[in-house]
């Protein structure tokens, strides 16, 4: 069975304003667990309660209610274990300018403590592609550089766990392939990724499961492969040769839409027909099929169907 190295059982924040007197619920009586060696998504619409779920490991944010382990470390009774078993990497760039990536990856692992000898700065350097800039100052290193020594940063006391915060936002193409390229490496070396995100294609690319949060409440927990065949209608677009405009297509079960006479559009619940059927009918109907394409539906379509209001 695989571990878990993260559980958090109802937890609750609330934040009040001691001048107003309002009370802000941003988590409500949340219960998840993130397993061992998983890349696991936390995806909200903004005021989810991402932040602060983040922020609340991260020890800036005082919980409510519940309880967080980290790595068999209780968030309460030992607060400096939890946090040295977990490497957040913010979404802000905040490096200082004037120093090299070796020096700052040194200074962090002075201010962790860890003495010279323990210190695996070249490797950690290398682990993110950066060693052939190990001495070059950070401020002329490249934004995707930039987000790699952070995650360089992060890891500078070996955490089993890597927390990434919003880590592409802003970040082209690119940068961004290549960024997820190291996390992959750092997964395959064993360690365990959390990541928020608003990309939700790379969500579903990266992630082996993904918890949505809506307003402060966990509203779907799934591996990513299972919340993608909550997508019940499937979509096809049919080319075809001058369709008379006057046909009427009527077929039990699939709904039929006429975009021009070369485009027919189809959808139907999955799994609820044959798809040879639909070919089958259209052919009857003397309908000159010249090429077709499917669409499944992504995540955007379930976290969108999740999280509307
Ligand atoms: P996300 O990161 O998913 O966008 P946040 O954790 O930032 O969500 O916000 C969750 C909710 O908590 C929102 O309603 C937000 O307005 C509220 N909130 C966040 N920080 C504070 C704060 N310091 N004081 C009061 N309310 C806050």
């Amino acid at each position: 069975m695989t571990k878990n190295v993260l559980t958090v059982e109802n937890l609750t924040k609330i934040y009040s304003n001691s001048k107003t007197k309002k009370e802000n619920k941003a988590l409500s009586n949340l219960n998840f667990e993130v397993k061992q060696g998983e890349v696991f998504g936390l995806l909200g619409p903004n005021g989810a309660g991402k932040t602060t779920f983040l922020s609340i490991l991260g020890g800036t944010v005082i919980k409510t209610a519940g309880n967080i382990n980290v790595w068999g470390f209780d968030l309460d009774k030992n607060p400096r274990q939890v946090r040295a078993s977990l490497g957040i990497v913010p979404q802000e760039v905040n490096l200082d300018a004037f120093f090299s990536p070796q020096q700052l990856l040194e200074l962090q692992a002075g201010l962790y403590g860890i003495t010279k000898k323990d210190r695996i700065t070249d490797l950690i350097l290398k682990m993110v592609a950066l060693e052939d800039k190990a001495n070059a100052y950070s401020r002329s290193l490249s934004g995707g550089m930039k987000r790699r020594l952070l995650i360089a940063k992060a890891m500078v006391h070996q955490p089993p766990i890597l927390i990434l915060d919003e880590p592409t936002a802003g970040v082209d193409v690119e940068l961004r392939n290549n960024l997820w390229e190291n996390v992959k490496e750092l997964n395959k070396e064993g360690v365990t990724i959390i990541l928020t995100t608003h990309y939700l294609l790379e969500a579903q690319e990266m992630c082996d499961r993904i918890a949505i949060l809506d307003k402060g409440n966990l509203v779907a927990l799934d591996t990513t492969e299972r919340l993608l065949e909550r997508i019940q209608t499937k979509k096809i677009k049919f080319k075809v040769k001058d369709f008379d405009l006057n046909t009427e297509l009527s077929m039990k079960g699939i709904e039929f839409g006429i975009i021009s006479k070369n485009i027919i559009g189809a959808s139907y619940k999955k799994n609820s027909l044959n798809f040879t059927e639909i070919i089958n009918y259209l052919n009857k109907n003397n309908i000159k099929i010249e090429d077709i394409s499917t669409d499944d539906g992504d995540l955007e379509d379930v976290f969108v169907q999740l999280t509307k209001h």
